[in-house]
């Protein structure tokens, strides 16, 4: 299987030969055309199978496809939430280098560091946010950041984020996300509790398993 058959638009395609990947990971080739459809997907993937990809780059190709002819600031349109300050750098990184050939903009925010150049980024206005839970919902509070454009929403490393204490951070943020919205949530394994919280935050969704 090809890139090219999954339909995925040319300043994406010229940026993934750019980085050098020839194929799609089985996750992506499952991944990417059902996220395009508009399908919730819950996706039991480990780091290293290309997960990353496989909801960065469809999520870039719709952002793209609908704000193409929108002129001035950027619209938040996407949130990705992810346990730890490491996983939103090296999301933050792989969005940067796909969308590197378009207008989408991004940032990267969590905590433990000033929020002054988080907020900064946040009112010169990005597409797509990637955040820790805590940090998130701070600036939330602080009403730097609005949700309400926000129809695509990624869960990522669900079960670390539960290990970590995050379950009541991310049931305040989904009271927060609009209930019209496409889902994304991926998970290493599926206990009990990840199976409930998934089936509170996807609709209908498509099951990936890698
Ligand atoms: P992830 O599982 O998202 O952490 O990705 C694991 C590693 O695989 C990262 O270093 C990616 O840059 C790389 N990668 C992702 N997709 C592909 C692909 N289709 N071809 C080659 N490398 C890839």
């Amino acid at each position: 299987m090809k890139f090219e058959e999954l339909n995925i638009i040319e300043p994406i395609m010229k940026a993934l030969k750019e980085k050098g990947y020839e194929e799609p990971t089985p996750i992506q080739e499952k991944a990417i055309p059902k996220v395009l459809e508009r399908k919730d997907v819950l996706g039991v993937a480990q780091t290293g199978t290309g997960k990353t990809a496989a909801f960065s780059i469809p999520i870039i190709q719709l952002i793209y496809n609908k704000d193409k002819q929108h002129k001035g600031k950027p619209i938040l349109r996407s949130l990705i939430v992810t346990p730890t300050r490491e996983l939103a750098i090296q999301i933050g990184e792989n969005i940067r280098e796909y969308s590197k050939n378009t207008f989408i903009r991004h940032a990267v925010i969590f905590g433990g560091v000033k929020q002054n150049e988080q907020v900064r980024a946040m009112k010169s206005g990005v597409h797509i946010l990637v955040a820790t839970p805590g940090r998130l919902l701070d600036l939330i509070n602080q009403g730097f950041i609005n949700l309400r454009e926000v129809k695509l929403f990624v869960l990522d490393e669900a079960d670390r984020m539960l290990d970590m204490g995050f379950i009541h951070d991310i049931n305040k943020l989904i009271d927060l996300l609009p209930k019209q919205r496409q889902s994304l949530f991926f998970s290493a394994t599926m206990p009990e509790n990840i199976v409930s919280l998934s089936s509170k935050i996807l609709n209908n969704p498509i099951k990936v398993e890698v």
